[in-house]
């Protein structure tokens, strides 16, 4: 017999009803993450999601460690598996928990019945196991009402089950349920925790990087893959579309005032996620800017730059400190890979005065020696689409 996993439903539970969409969502993003853990089963009851293998050779620790990273789900419980026989499920109940139940006080049993050929009600089954514990652990005294530890008790087809202490989820929504976005993918620390607090509020993410070889080496955008595959455990799979940007750079670098040269290009970012987003069904899109950390992340900065975009830009992190962005980063996994050393293409033609306090009619003046047409599709044109699975 093996353990299984329980698992219980985030906010979902609070979409009244959308539930029933939320939910399927929910466990479609859970099987589709199980596949390559063996054959389980996935069904929902009561904003619990049972997870069950279906084989002895299933890899449930894998499980285990990959459903904490499914956003949707609050808490993540290891439930051990035992004969359903009222005598086994309490000698495997106080060796389980054996450790909980010696450091607790008070304790009380819940049982839930899914075969309901098992020879006990719930109820019964509850005041048996809690009585041997009872007896198994003198200190321990049932409380209904209040108890310190609470026992679960799972009888199901196959087995019965007990569960251990839950750990947290990755909570949020589960992906898909809040439409699609394109994010803006850098090698830097703060887009790969942009994308992730996105996911987490249930958006698709299609990844778009800017790619200006030879001024950025294949190094540079090999990183940028390997962040979206840190990524996709927590997003699901991606295809990352590599726009080539190096035109676009040069174009500006010899056309357009200096000054200006980092809201321009910031400019041509936007144009090209937004006629991505538009092909792709995407309802916005995604930066790791935060407020007033570089020059082109002022107000007047942003608004310069979302002059260009045809969908809400979403900047999940315009609020937060640096060292609050590496704590996710480092929570996440995408830190250490965000910090290696290779060059992006901002900081390539990077200004020596860039201006902080644009003007939008003055930007769109700076602008007005670009071919913007020509250079917007010749870059769509050139997208290398790269498929990023688990
Ligand atoms: P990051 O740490 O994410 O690189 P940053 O603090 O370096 O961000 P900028 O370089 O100004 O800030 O970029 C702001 C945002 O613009 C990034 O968070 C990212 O969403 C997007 N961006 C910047 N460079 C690229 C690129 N080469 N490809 C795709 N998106 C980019
Ligand atoms: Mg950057």
């Amino acid at each position: 017999m093996t353990d299984m996993i329980l698992l219980k439903e985030g906010e979902v539970v609070l979409k009244g009803l959308n539930k029933r969409s939320f939910e399927q969502k929910l466990t479609s993003n859970i099987r589709r993450r199980l596949k390559r853990f063996g054959p389980f089963t996935v069904t929902a009851n009561q904003s619990v999601i049972y997870v069950e293998p279906q084989s002895p050779d299933c890899d449930v620790d894998g499980a285990f460690q990959a459903l904490g990273q499914v956003f949707g789900v609050m808490t993540v419980t290891r439930a051990a598996a035992c004969e359903k026989d009222p005598a086994a499920i309490a000698r495997r109940a106080a060796e389980y928990l054996h450790d909980e139940l010696a450091a607790a006080r008070t304790f009380k049993v819940e049982s839930r019945r899914g075969d309901k050929a098992f020879p006990m009600t719930s109820v019964q089954l509850s005041q048996y196991v809690g009585g041997e514990l009872d007896d198994a652990f003198p200190d321990l005294v049932a409380d209904m009402h209040h108890p310190e530890l609470t026992v679960h008790l799972e009888v199901r087809d196959r087995a019965a089950y007990i569960h251990g202490t839950p750990v947290p989820g990755a909570g949020g929504l589960p992906v898909g349920t809040s439409g699609s976005a394109v994010s803006l993918l850098s090698g830097g620390i703060d887009s790969p925790v942009s994308t992730w607090m996105m996911a987490k509020r249930g958006v698709r993410i299609l990844p778009v990087h800017f790619f200006s070889f030879p001024y950025t080496s294949e190094l540079a955008k090999q990183k940028v893959l390997d962040l979206a595959r840190l990524l996709v455990p927590w997003c699901g799979r991606m295809t990352v579309q590599v726009v080539p940007f190096t035109h676009i750079q040069e174009e500006i670098r010899d056309r357009c005032p200096e000054d200006y040269g980092t809201l321009i290009m910031r400019r041509m970012m936007m144009r090209l996620a937004s006629a991505i987003a538009a092909d792709n069904h995407c309802g916005a899109i995604v930066t790791g800017e935060s407020l007033g950390q570089v020059a082109s992340q002022t107000m007047e900065a942003m608004a310069a730059t979302e002059d260009c975009a045809d969908v809400p830009v979403l900047r999940p992190l315009v609020g937060m400190d640096k060292k609050e962005v590496i704590a996710v980063a480092r929570h996440i996994g995408t830190f250490d890979t965000s910090i290696l050393p290779y060059e992006d293409c901002c900081t390539v033609f990077t200004p020596r005065h860039p201006c902080t306090h644009p003007k939008l009619a003055k930007v769109r003046e700076a602008e007005k020696n670009l071919d913007v047409e020509p250079l917007i599709a010749e870059a769509l044109a050139g997208v290398e689409f790269v498929k990023i699975g688990y």
